[in-house]
Protein backbone atom coordinates (compact mmCIF):
# COMPACT_ATOMS: atom_id res chain seq x y z
CA UNK A 1 0.00 0.00 0.00
CA UNK A 2 1.31 3.28 -0.42
CA UNK A 3 -0.35 7.03 -0.25
CA UNK A 4 -1.52 9.20 -2.82
CA UNK A 5 -2.00 12.67 -3.57
CA UNK A 6 -4.52 13.71 -5.22
CA UNK A 7 -6.46 16.61 -7.41
CA UNK A 8 -7.12 19.25 -4.62
CA UNK A 9 -2.82 19.09 -4.00
CA UNK A 10 -1.96 22.98 -3.69
CA UNK A 11 1.86 22.62 -4.48
CA UNK A 12 2.89 24.14 -1.24
CA UNK A 13 5.39 21.13 -0.49
CA UNK A 14 4.39 21.08 3.06
CA UNK A 15 4.93 17.75 2.58
CA UNK A 16 7.79 17.49 0.94
CA UNK A 17 10.49 17.30 4.18
CA UNK A 18 8.39 15.34 6.34
CA UNK A 19 8.55 12.02 3.83
CA UNK A 20 11.38 10.33 6.05
CA UNK A 21 12.18 8.02 2.81
CA UNK A 22 12.43 11.25 0.44
CA UNK A 23 9.56 9.97 -1.99
CA UNK A 24 7.64 12.73 -2.99
CA UNK A 25 8.75 14.85 -6.06
CA UNK A 26 9.32 17.37 -7.49
CA UNK A 27 10.92 19.19 -4.28
CA UNK A 28 11.10 22.58 -4.86
CA UNK A 29 14.80 22.63 -5.54
CA UNK A 30 14.16 20.81 -8.57
CA UNK A 31 13.01 22.77 -12.33
CA UNK A 32 9.97 20.87 -13.09
CA UNK A 33 8.56 22.43 -9.62
CA UNK A 34 7.91 25.76 -11.27
CA UNK A 35 5.50 24.28 -13.99
CA UNK A 36 4.19 20.90 -12.26
CA UNK A 37 0.72 20.72 -11.88
CA UNK A 38 0.77 18.56 -8.34
CA UNK A 39 3.38 16.85 -6.23
CA UNK A 40 3.27 12.71 -6.60
CA UNK A 41 4.12 10.13 -4.23
CA UNK A 42 6.56 7.35 -5.73
CA UNK A 43 4.43 3.99 -4.84
CA UNK A 44 7.35 2.01 -5.12
CA UNK A 45 9.14 3.84 -2.19
CA UNK A 46 6.61 4.63 0.25
CA UNK A 47 6.44 3.39 3.20
CA UNK A 48 2.91 3.82 4.51
CA UNK A 49 4.04 5.69 7.62
CA UNK A 50 1.16 8.69 6.77
CA UNK A 51 3.49 11.61 7.78
CA UNK A 52 2.98 13.74 4.33
CA UNK A 53 -0.90 13.24 5.72
CA UNK A 54 -1.05 15.62 8.58
CA UNK A 55 2.01 18.08 7.02
CA UNK A 56 -0.98 18.66 4.13
CA UNK A 57 -2.93 21.72 4.43
CA UNK A 58 -5.64 20.89 2.34
CA UNK A 59 -6.38 17.14 3.29
CA UNK A 60 -5.08 16.22 -0.89
CA UNK A 61 -3.03 12.85 0.39
CA UNK A 62 -4.75 9.73 0.99
CA UNK A 63 -4.06 6.10 1.29
CA UNK A 64 -4.15 4.62 -1.97
CA UNK A 65 -7.07 1.88 -0.35
CA UNK A 66 -9.25 4.84 1.17
CA UNK A 67 -9.52 6.62 -2.44
CA UNK A 68 -12.61 7.74 -3.35
CA UNK A 69 -14.33 6.67 -7.11
CA UNK A 70 -13.82 9.85 -7.84
CA UNK A 71 -10.32 10.09 -7.39
CA UNK A 72 -9.17 6.37 -7.76
CA UNK A 73 -7.07 7.11 -11.00
CA UNK A 74 -4.97 9.73 -9.00
CA UNK A 75 -2.84 5.94 -7.82
CA UNK A 76 -1.84 5.85 -10.88
CA UNK A 77 -1.46 9.49 -12.08
CA UNK A 78 1.20 9.21 -9.21
CA UNK A 79 2.75 6.16 -10.17
CA UNK A 80 2.74 7.35 -13.96
CA UNK A 81 4.99 10.73 -12.72
CA UNK A 82 7.46 8.50 -11.56
CA UNK A 83 8.02 6.00 -14.86
CA UNK A 84 8.65 9.63 -16.30
CA UNK A 85 10.73 10.56 -13.79
CA UNK A 86 12.52 8.13 -12.09
CA UNK A 87 12.95 8.49 -8.24
CA UNK A 88 16.55 9.46 -7.57
CA UNK A 89 17.38 10.29 -4.00
CA UNK A 90 19.60 12.95 -3.25
CA UNK A 91 18.22 12.79 0.23
CA UNK A 92 20.49 15.34 2.66
CA UNK A 93 18.87 16.32 5.71
CA UNK A 94 17.27 19.40 5.21
CA UNK A 95 19.39 22.02 7.32
CA UNK A 96 16.70 24.31 8.93
CA UNK A 97 16.64 28.03 7.60
CA UNK A 98 18.96 30.15 9.95
CA UNK A 99 17.48 32.31 12.36
CA UNK A 100 17.89 35.94 12.75
CA UNK A 101 20.10 36.35 15.94
CA UNK A 102 18.27 37.66 18.98
CA UNK A 103 20.97 40.25 19.76
CA UNK A 104 19.63 42.34 16.55
CA UNK A 105 16.74 42.79 18.67
CA UNK A 106 12.78 43.06 17.04
CA UNK A 107 12.44 43.00 12.95
CA UNK A 108 9.70 44.97 12.42
CA UNK A 109 7.48 44.03 9.08
CA UNK A 110 4.51 45.28 7.41
CA UNK A 111 3.27 42.92 4.84
CA UNK A 112 0.62 44.75 2.58
CA UNK A 113 -2.21 42.16 1.81
CA UNK A 114 -3.63 39.10 3.46
CA UNK A 115 -3.90 36.48 0.88
CA UNK A 116 -1.71 33.36 0.57
CA UNK A 117 1.59 34.98 -0.60
CA UNK A 118 0.98 37.42 2.47
CA UNK A 119 0.24 34.92 4.87
CA UNK A 120 2.92 32.75 3.53
CA UNK A 121 5.40 35.35 4.15
CA UNK A 122 4.17 36.34 7.17
CA UNK A 123 4.36 32.91 8.64
CA UNK A 124 7.89 32.48 7.37
CA UNK A 125 9.18 35.78 9.18
CA UNK A 126 7.25 34.21 12.55
CA UNK A 127 9.44 31.39 12.35
CA UNK A 128 12.68 33.05 11.40
CA UNK A 129 13.03 36.31 13.72
CA UNK A 130 12.32 37.53 16.92
CA UNK A 131 9.47 39.81 14.78
CA UNK A 132 6.53 42.11 14.72
CA UNK A 133 4.21 41.59 12.10
CA UNK A 134 1.16 43.93 11.06
CA UNK A 135 -0.67 42.33 8.60
CA UNK A 136 -2.73 45.07 6.57
CA UNK A 137 -5.71 44.10 4.41
CA UNK A 138 -8.22 46.90 2.81
CA UNK A 139 -11.08 44.06 3.50
CA UNK A 140 -12.00 43.16 6.51
CA UNK A 141 -11.42 39.71 6.25
CA UNK A 142 -8.30 38.41 5.95
CA UNK A 143 -6.69 34.92 3.38
CA UNK A 144 -7.57 37.01 -0.20
CA UNK A 145 -8.43 34.61 -2.90
CA UNK A 146 -8.53 31.93 -0.20
CA UNK A 147 -11.92 33.38 0.52
CA UNK A 148 -12.77 35.08 -2.38
CA UNK A 149 -11.40 33.37 -5.47
CA UNK A 150 -11.65 29.67 -4.65
CA UNK A 151 -14.63 27.76 -6.03
CA UNK A 152 -17.04 27.26 -3.44
CA UNK A 153 -17.48 23.40 -4.23
CA UNK A 154 -13.60 23.10 -3.34
CA UNK A 155 -13.52 23.77 0.54
CA UNK A 156 -10.45 20.94 0.85
CA UNK A 157 -8.47 24.08 -0.81
CA UNK A 158 -9.85 26.25 1.38
CA UNK A 159 -8.77 24.69 5.18
CA UNK A 160 -5.11 26.26 3.88
CA UNK A 161 -6.27 29.25 5.32
CA UNK A 162 -6.33 27.04 8.97
CA UNK A 163 -2.53 26.64 9.31
CA UNK A 164 -2.69 30.46 8.62
CA UNK A 165 -4.94 30.67 11.77
CA UNK A 166 -2.85 28.32 13.85
CA UNK A 167 0.67 30.44 13.15
CA UNK A 168 -1.08 33.43 13.44
CA UNK A 169 -2.38 33.12 16.95
CA UNK A 170 0.47 34.77 17.98
CA UNK A 171 0.58 38.12 19.84
CA UNK A 172 3.53 39.04 17.65
CA UNK A 173 1.55 39.15 14.48
CA UNK A 174 -1.25 41.61 14.45
CA UNK A 175 -4.23 41.86 11.89
CA UNK A 176 -4.52 45.49 11.00
CA UNK A 177 -7.61 44.96 8.48
CA UNK A 178 -9.64 47.07 6.99
CA UNK A 179 -7.18 49.87 6.53
CA UNK A 180 -6.20 50.76 2.72
CA UNK A 181 -2.34 51.63 1.97
CA UNK A 182 -2.20 54.72 -0.09
CA UNK A 183 -5.48 55.85 1.55
CA UNK A 184 -5.30 55.70 5.32
CA UNK A 185 -1.47 55.26 5.69
CA UNK A 186 1.38 56.46 2.98
CA UNK A 187 4.16 53.76 1.85
CA UNK A 188 6.61 56.23 3.49
CA UNK A 189 4.50 56.41 6.47
CA UNK A 190 5.13 52.16 6.78
CA UNK A 191 8.82 52.99 6.45
CA UNK A 192 8.78 54.79 9.18
CA UNK A 193 7.06 52.46 11.04
CA UNK A 194 9.09 48.89 10.08
CA UNK A 195 12.13 47.89 8.67
CA UNK A 196 10.66 46.45 6.04
CA UNK A 197 7.65 46.51 4.04
CA UNK A 198 6.17 43.33 1.96
CA UNK A 199 4.19 44.23 -0.77
CA UNK A 200 2.07 40.86 -1.17
CA UNK A 201 -1.32 42.70 -3.06
CA UNK A 202 -1.33 39.92 -5.75
CA UNK A 203 -2.56 41.10 -9.73
CA UNK A 204 -5.79 42.68 -9.13
CA UNK A 205 -7.31 43.33 -12.30
CA UNK A 206 -8.00 40.74 -15.29
CA UNK A 207 -6.50 40.77 -18.47
CA UNK A 208 -9.16 42.16 -21.80
CA UNK A 209 -10.07 40.65 -24.98
CA UNK A 210 -9.77 43.88 -26.92
CA UNK A 211 -13.04 42.86 -29.14
CA UNK A 212 -16.06 45.18 -30.08
CA UNK A 213 -18.88 44.28 -27.77
CA UNK A 214 -16.56 43.48 -25.07
CA UNK A 215 -18.59 46.22 -22.65
CA UNK A 216 -22.06 45.31 -23.64
CA UNK A 217 -24.25 44.11 -20.75
CA UNK A 218 -23.80 40.63 -19.93
CA UNK A 219 -20.21 40.38 -20.81
CA UNK A 220 -17.91 40.52 -17.89
CA UNK A 221 -14.33 39.01 -16.42
CA UNK A 222 -14.90 35.69 -14.77
CA UNK A 223 -12.81 37.67 -11.71
CA UNK A 224 -16.04 39.78 -11.61
CA UNK A 225 -18.21 36.50 -11.65
CA UNK A 226 -15.76 34.73 -9.29
CA UNK A 227 -16.05 37.44 -6.19
CA UNK A 228 -19.90 38.05 -6.87
CA UNK A 229 -20.25 34.29 -5.97
CA UNK A 230 -17.84 34.15 -3.22
CA UNK A 231 -19.59 37.40 -1.74
CA UNK A 232 -16.55 39.44 -1.70
CA UNK A 233 -18.31 43.50 -0.21
CA UNK A 234 -16.85 45.28 -3.63
CA UNK A 235 -18.75 42.75 -5.64
CA UNK A 236 -22.06 41.55 -3.84
CA UNK A 237 -24.55 44.07 -5.66
CA UNK A 238 -23.33 43.12 -9.41
CA UNK A 239 -25.98 41.44 -11.31
CA UNK A 240 -25.27 38.82 -14.27
CA UNK A 241 -27.74 37.39 -16.78
CA UNK A 242 -28.54 34.29 -16.52
CA UNK A 243 -31.82 34.25 -18.10
CA UNK A 244 -30.21 32.80 -21.14
CA UNK A 245 -29.71 28.68 -22.03
CA UNK A 246 -25.85 29.52 -22.63
CA UNK A 247 -23.05 30.70 -21.26
CA UNK A 248 -19.74 30.98 -23.09
CA UNK A 249 -16.11 31.52 -21.15
CA UNK A 250 -13.21 32.77 -23.43
CA UNK A 251 -10.05 30.92 -21.71
CA UNK A 252 -9.68 27.60 -20.38
CA UNK A 253 -7.73 27.86 -17.47
CA UNK A 254 -9.03 26.40 -13.76
CA UNK A 255 -10.55 29.62 -13.15
CA UNK A 256 -13.09 28.97 -16.36
CA UNK A 257 -13.66 25.49 -15.22
CA UNK A 258 -14.30 26.70 -11.45
CA UNK A 259 -16.90 29.07 -13.48
CA UNK A 260 -18.63 25.98 -15.63
CA UNK A 261 -19.00 24.22 -12.58
CA UNK A 262 -20.86 26.97 -10.77
CA UNK A 263 -23.03 27.92 -13.69
CA UNK A 264 -23.80 24.27 -14.07
CA UNK A 265 -23.92 22.17 -10.76
CA UNK A 266 -27.37 21.60 -9.66
CA UNK A 267 -27.96 24.51 -6.93
CA UNK A 268 -28.95 22.06 -3.99
CA UNK A 269 -25.31 20.94 -4.31
CA UNK A 270 -23.87 24.40 -3.79
CA UNK A 271 -26.30 25.07 -0.65
CA UNK A 272 -24.34 22.97 0.98
CA UNK A 273 -21.20 25.61 0.51
CA UNK A 274 -19.93 28.80 1.56
CA UNK A 275 -21.50 30.37 -1.71
CA UNK A 276 -22.77 33.81 -0.92
CA UNK A 277 -26.43 34.05 -0.60
CA UNK A 278 -27.26 36.52 -3.64
CA UNK A 279 -25.33 34.41 -5.39
CA UNK A 280 -27.18 30.91 -4.30
CA UNK A 281 -30.50 32.95 -5.09
CA UNK A 282 -29.15 34.08 -8.66
CA UNK A 283 -27.98 30.38 -9.79
CA UNK A 284 -31.51 28.81 -8.58
CA UNK A 285 -33.34 30.89 -10.79
CA UNK A 286 -30.32 30.30 -13.51
CA UNK A 287 -32.04 29.40 -16.83
CA UNK A 288 -28.39 28.29 -17.79
CA UNK A 289 -27.98 24.90 -19.49
CA UNK A 290 -24.83 24.89 -21.49
CA UNK A 291 -21.66 26.17 -20.86
CA UNK A 292 -19.27 26.36 -23.93
CA UNK A 293 -15.57 27.16 -22.81
CA UNK A 294 -13.37 28.47 -25.73
CA UNK A 295 -9.77 27.41 -25.82
CA UNK A 296 -7.30 29.21 -28.15
CA UNK A 297 -5.00 26.43 -28.63
CA UNK A 298 -6.18 22.44 -29.05
CA UNK A 299 -6.53 20.30 -26.34
CA UNK A 300 -2.79 19.61 -25.36
CA UNK A 301 -2.01 22.77 -24.82
CA UNK A 302 -4.86 23.52 -23.14
CA UNK A 303 -4.66 25.48 -19.73
CA UNK A 304 -6.52 23.65 -17.33
CA UNK A 305 -4.69 21.04 -15.14
CA UNK A 306 -5.56 17.49 -15.82
CA UNK A 307 -6.62 17.16 -12.13
CA UNK A 308 -9.33 19.69 -12.52
CA UNK A 309 -10.32 18.45 -16.36
CA UNK A 310 -10.59 14.93 -15.00
CA UNK A 311 -12.90 15.92 -11.40
CA UNK A 312 -15.77 17.27 -14.24
CA UNK A 313 -16.14 13.49 -15.08
CA UNK A 314 -17.77 13.15 -11.69
CA UNK A 315 -20.32 15.56 -11.71
CA UNK A 316 -23.76 14.86 -11.59
CA UNK A 317 -26.35 16.01 -13.94
CA UNK A 318 -23.38 17.61 -16.44
CA UNK A 319 -22.26 15.92 -19.62
CA UNK A 320 -19.02 17.13 -20.54
CA UNK A 321 -18.93 17.69 -24.93
CA UNK A 322 -15.68 17.74 -26.43
CA UNK A 323 -16.03 16.82 -30.44
CA UNK A 324 -13.65 14.57 -32.05
CA UNK A 325 -13.19 16.85 -34.58
CA UNK A 326 -10.60 19.01 -32.41
CA UNK A 327 -8.91 16.15 -31.14
CA UNK A 328 -7.18 15.98 -34.77
CA UNK A 329 -3.88 17.06 -33.58
CA UNK A 330 -1.12 19.02 -36.23
CA UNK A 331 1.71 17.82 -36.88
CA UNK A 332 3.63 19.29 -34.16
CA UNK A 333 1.18 18.21 -31.56
CA UNK A 334 0.98 14.76 -32.82
CA UNK A 335 4.85 14.41 -32.60
CA UNK A 336 4.62 15.49 -29.00
CA UNK A 337 1.70 12.91 -27.86
CA UNK A 338 3.94 10.36 -29.65
CA UNK A 339 7.13 11.29 -27.88
CA UNK A 340 7.63 8.65 -25.32
CA UNK A 341 9.12 10.85 -22.92
CA UNK A 342 5.81 13.29 -23.08
CA UNK A 343 4.77 14.41 -19.57
CA UNK A 344 2.32 12.27 -18.28
CA UNK A 345 0.01 15.13 -17.32
CA UNK A 346 -0.09 16.06 -20.62
CA UNK A 347 -1.06 13.04 -22.02
CA UNK A 348 -3.72 12.43 -19.57
CA UNK A 349 -5.12 15.75 -20.74
CA UNK A 350 -5.28 14.74 -24.37
CA UNK A 351 -6.85 10.84 -23.11
CA UNK A 352 -9.45 12.52 -21.04
CA UNK A 353 -10.90 14.87 -24.06
CA UNK A 354 -11.15 11.63 -25.88
CA UNK A 355 -13.01 9.54 -23.08
CA UNK A 356 -15.28 12.78 -22.88
CA UNK A 357 -15.30 12.69 -26.69
CA UNK A 358 -16.51 9.16 -26.91
CA UNK A 359 -19.30 9.53 -24.50
CA UNK A 360 -22.77 9.58 -25.59
CA UNK A 361 -24.99 12.29 -23.74
CA UNK A 362 -27.39 11.98 -21.10
CA UNK A 363 -30.84 13.69 -22.39
CA UNK A 364 -31.43 16.37 -19.69
CA UNK A 365 -28.57 17.03 -18.71
CA UNK A 366 -26.98 20.22 -18.76
CA UNK A 367 -23.58 20.16 -20.82
CA UNK A 368 -20.15 21.81 -20.39
CA UNK A 369 -18.58 21.91 -24.20
CA UNK A 370 -15.35 22.39 -24.83
CA UNK A 371 -13.88 24.37 -27.97
CA UNK A 372 -11.01 24.13 -28.67
CA UNK A 373 -8.23 26.27 -31.38
CA UNK A 374 -10.94 29.24 -31.45
CA UNK A 375 -9.86 33.39 -30.39
CA UNK A 376 -13.44 35.51 -29.78
CA UNK A 377 -13.32 38.38 -32.93
CA UNK A 378 -16.79 40.26 -31.22
CA UNK A 379 -19.06 39.82 -28.64
CA UNK A 380 -22.66 40.55 -30.50
CA UNK A 381 -25.67 41.81 -29.36
CA UNK A 382 -28.31 45.38 -29.51
CA UNK A 383 -27.88 46.92 -26.04
CA UNK A 384 -27.02 43.47 -24.42
CA UNK A 385 -24.78 39.92 -25.17
CA UNK A 386 -26.56 38.03 -27.95
CA UNK A 387 -23.72 35.86 -28.97
CA UNK A 388 -19.80 36.00 -29.48
CA UNK A 389 -17.92 35.60 -33.03
CA UNK A 390 -15.17 33.61 -33.11
CA UNK A 391 -12.09 32.69 -35.25
CA UNK A 392 -10.62 29.33 -36.12
CA UNK A 393 -6.79 28.57 -35.32
CA UNK A 394 -4.14 26.91 -36.52
CA UNK A 395 -1.22 26.12 -34.73
CA UNK A 396 2.57 27.08 -35.39
CA UNK A 397 6.11 26.65 -33.78
CA UNK A 398 7.52 29.89 -33.11
CA UNK A 399 10.75 30.06 -31.75
CA UNK A 400 10.04 26.74 -29.86
CA UNK A 401 7.17 27.70 -28.90
CA UNK A 402 3.52 26.35 -29.95
CA UNK A 403 1.29 29.51 -31.37
CA UNK A 404 -2.39 29.94 -32.49
CA UNK A 405 -2.84 31.71 -35.31
CA UNK A 406 -6.29 32.77 -37.02
CA UNK A 407 -7.27 30.94 -40.10
CA UNK A 408 -9.99 32.40 -42.69
CA UNK A 409 -12.56 30.14 -40.69
CA UNK A 410 -14.97 31.95 -38.48
CA UNK A 411 -17.75 31.14 -36.37
CA UNK A 412 -20.64 32.22 -34.20
CA UNK A 413 -22.47 30.78 -30.95
CA UNK A 414 -25.55 32.50 -29.63
CA UNK A 415 -24.87 33.70 -25.97
CA UNK A 416 -27.14 35.64 -23.28
CA UNK A 417 -23.60 35.77 -20.83
CA UNK A 418 -20.17 36.20 -22.05
CA UNK A 419 -17.10 35.64 -19.61
CA UNK A 420 -13.07 36.51 -20.02
CA UNK A 421 -11.18 34.47 -18.46
CA UNK A 422 -7.96 34.88 -19.82
CA UNK A 423 -5.71 35.97 -17.09
CA UNK A 424 -4.72 38.53 -14.58
CA UNK A 425 -2.75 41.95 -14.05
CA UNK A 426 -0.96 43.43 -10.92
CA UNK A 427 -1.67 46.83 -10.97
CA UNK A 428 1.07 49.86 -9.36
CA UNK A 429 1.07 50.34 -5.78
CA UNK A 430 1.31 54.06 -5.09
CA UNK A 431 5.38 55.19 -4.59
CA UNK A 432 6.68 51.68 -5.46
CA UNK A 433 8.42 50.76 -8.82
CA UNK A 434 6.06 49.39 -11.22
CA UNK A 435 7.02 47.65 -14.92
CA UNK A 436 4.12 48.31 -17.22
CA UNK A 437 4.78 46.20 -19.52
CA UNK A 438 4.83 42.88 -17.05
CA UNK A 439 2.49 44.31 -14.67
CA UNK A 440 4.80 43.06 -11.88
CA UNK A 441 7.18 44.97 -8.85
CA UNK A 442 10.19 45.05 -10.19
CA UNK A 443 12.53 42.86 -7.96
CA UNK A 444 15.31 40.39 -7.48
CA UNK A 445 14.35 37.03 -5.67
CA UNK A 446 11.43 39.65 -3.69
CA UNK A 447 13.95 42.68 -3.08
CA UNK A 448 11.83 45.65 -4.77
CA UNK A 449 14.46 47.38 -7.31
CA UNK A 450 14.44 50.55 -9.02
CA UNK A 451 16.57 51.54 -12.41
CA UNK A 452 17.92 48.13 -11.22
CA UNK A 453 18.89 49.20 -8.18
CA UNK A 454 17.72 47.29 -4.59
CA UNK A 455 15.52 49.92 -2.28
CA UNK A 456 16.05 49.94 0.66
CA UNK A 457 13.57 47.97 3.17
CA UNK A 458 11.08 47.12 0.40
CA UNK A 459 10.51 43.33 -0.82
CA UNK A 460 7.35 41.64 -2.84
CA UNK A 461 5.87 38.04 -2.54
CA UNK A 462 3.32 36.20 -4.68
CA UNK A 463 1.83 37.64 -8.24
CA UNK A 464 2.96 41.36 -7.70
CA UNK A 465 6.39 39.53 -7.63
CA UNK A 466 6.44 36.50 -10.46
CA UNK A 467 2.89 37.55 -12.47
CA UNK A 468 -0.23 35.67 -11.79
CA UNK A 469 1.22 31.98 -12.29
CA UNK A 470 1.07 29.23 -9.72
CA UNK A 471 -1.43 27.91 -7.57
CA UNK A 472 -1.98 28.86 -3.59
CA UNK A 473 0.65 26.79 -2.08
CA UNK A 474 2.96 28.19 -5.20
CA UNK A 475 3.48 31.18 -3.05
CA UNK A 476 5.02 29.56 -0.29
CA UNK A 477 8.26 28.62 -1.77
CA UNK A 478 7.95 32.09 -3.02
CA UNK A 479 7.50 33.54 0.10
CA UNK A 480 10.20 31.76 1.70
CA UNK A 481 12.66 33.55 -1.22
CA UNK A 482 11.36 37.13 -0.02
CA UNK A 483 12.14 36.20 3.17
CA UNK A 484 14.94 34.76 3.12
CA UNK A 485 16.28 37.80 1.09
CA UNK A 486 14.39 40.15 3.98
CA UNK A 487 16.25 38.14 7.03
CA UNK A 488 19.81 38.25 5.08
CA UNK A 489 19.32 41.87 4.62
CA UNK A 490 18.39 42.51 8.56
CA UNK A 491 21.25 40.67 9.36
CA UNK A 492 23.91 42.44 7.25
CA UNK A 493 22.37 45.86 8.62
CA UNK A 494 20.59 46.80 5.46
CA UNK A 495 17.47 47.73 6.88
CA UNK A 496 16.83 51.23 8.51
CA UNK A 497 15.76 51.02 12.03
CA UNK A 498 12.28 52.12 12.33
CA UNK A 499 11.37 55.82 13.58
CA UNK A 500 8.73 54.64 15.50
CA UNK A 501 7.11 51.35 16.98
CA UNK A 502 4.05 49.08 17.37
CA UNK A 503 2.09 51.45 20.21
CA UNK A 504 2.45 54.73 17.86
CA UNK A 505 1.30 52.60 14.93
CA UNK A 506 -1.53 51.92 16.50
CA UNK A 507 -2.20 55.39 17.34
CA UNK A 508 -1.72 56.67 13.80
CA UNK A 509 -4.65 54.16 12.58
CA UNK A 510 -6.67 54.70 15.45
CA UNK A 511 -6.25 58.53 14.24
CA UNK A 512 -7.04 57.81 10.45
CA UNK A 513 -9.43 54.52 10.77
CA UNK A 514 -11.21 54.15 13.39
CA UNK A 515 -13.11 51.26 11.97
CA UNK A 516 -9.79 48.96 11.99
CA UNK A 517 -10.72 45.33 12.38
CA UNK A 518 -8.06 43.39 14.20
CA UNK A 519 -7.86 39.62 15.18
CA UNK A 520 -10.69 39.59 17.93
CA UNK A 521 -13.02 41.29 15.19
CA UNK A 522 -11.93 38.73 12.51
CA UNK A 523 -12.68 36.07 15.22
CA UNK A 524 -16.03 37.79 15.44
CA UNK A 525 -17.01 37.85 11.71
CA UNK A 526 -15.30 34.30 11.92
CA UNK A 527 -17.17 33.15 14.59
CA UNK A 528 -20.71 35.02 13.77
CA UNK A 529 -20.45 33.17 9.72
CA UNK A 530 -19.65 29.91 11.27
CA UNK A 531 -22.42 30.14 13.43
CA UNK A 532 -24.87 30.83 10.85
CA UNK A 533 -23.69 28.21 8.57
CA UNK A 534 -23.66 25.51 11.35
CA UNK A 535 -27.40 26.53 11.14
CA UNK A 536 -27.89 26.21 7.70
CA UNK A 537 -25.94 22.88 7.44
CA UNK A 538 -23.13 25.08 5.49
CA UNK A 539 -19.91 25.88 6.69
CA UNK A 540 -20.18 28.85 6.75
CA UNK A 541 -22.62 31.83 5.41
CA UNK A 542 -20.89 34.89 4.70
CA UNK A 543 -21.74 38.32 5.27
CA UNK A 544 -21.37 40.44 1.90
CA UNK A 545 -21.20 43.88 2.65
CA UNK A 546 -18.27 46.09 4.63
CA UNK A 547 -21.51 47.16 6.50
CA UNK A 548 -22.55 43.68 7.85
CA UNK A 549 -18.74 42.82 7.93
CA UNK A 550 -17.98 46.01 10.50
CA UNK A 551 -20.84 45.61 12.11
CA UNK A 552 -19.87 41.31 13.25
CA UNK A 553 -16.43 42.68 13.66
CA UNK A 554 -17.99 44.79 16.56
CA UNK A 555 -19.49 41.94 17.88
FE1 LIG B 1 6.55 9.57 2.46
FE2 LIG B 1 5.26 8.41 4.53
FE3 LIG B 1 3.90 10.07 2.84
FE4 LIG B 1 4.72 7.65 1.98
S1 LIG B 1 3.20 8.07 3.58
S2 LIG B 1 4.93 9.61 0.90
S3 LIG B 1 6.66 7.44 3.09
S4 LIG B 1 5.60 10.63 4.22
Amino acid sequence: MAYVITQRCCNDASCVPECPVDCIRPTPEQREFATTEQLYIDPDTCIDCGACVDACPVDAIASEDDLLASLARFKDINAAYFERHPLESNFEPLVAPSRAPKELGTLRVAVIGAGPAACYAAEELLRRADVEVELFDRLPTPYGLVRAGVAPDHPGTKAVSSLFESAFRREALQFRLNVEVGKHLSHQELLDHHHAVVYAVGAATDRRLNVPGEDLPGSHSATEFVAWYNGHPDFANREFDLSGERAVIVGNGNVALDVARVLTVHPDELGKTDIADHALDALRRSNIQEVVVLGRRGPLQAAYTSSEFLALAHLKGIDVIVDPADLELDHASQALLDDPEIEPSLKLKYTLAQEYAAKTPTPGNKRIVFRYLVSPTAVTGEGKVEGIEFVHNELVQENGRTVAIASDRTDSLGASLVLRSIGYRGEPVADVPFDEESGVIPNEHGQVLADGEPVQGVYVSGWIKRGPRGVIGSNRVDSQETVDRLIADFVAGKLAAPTAGRAALEALLAERQPDMVGRDGWKAIDQAERTAGKAAGRPRVKFTSLEDLLKAAKG
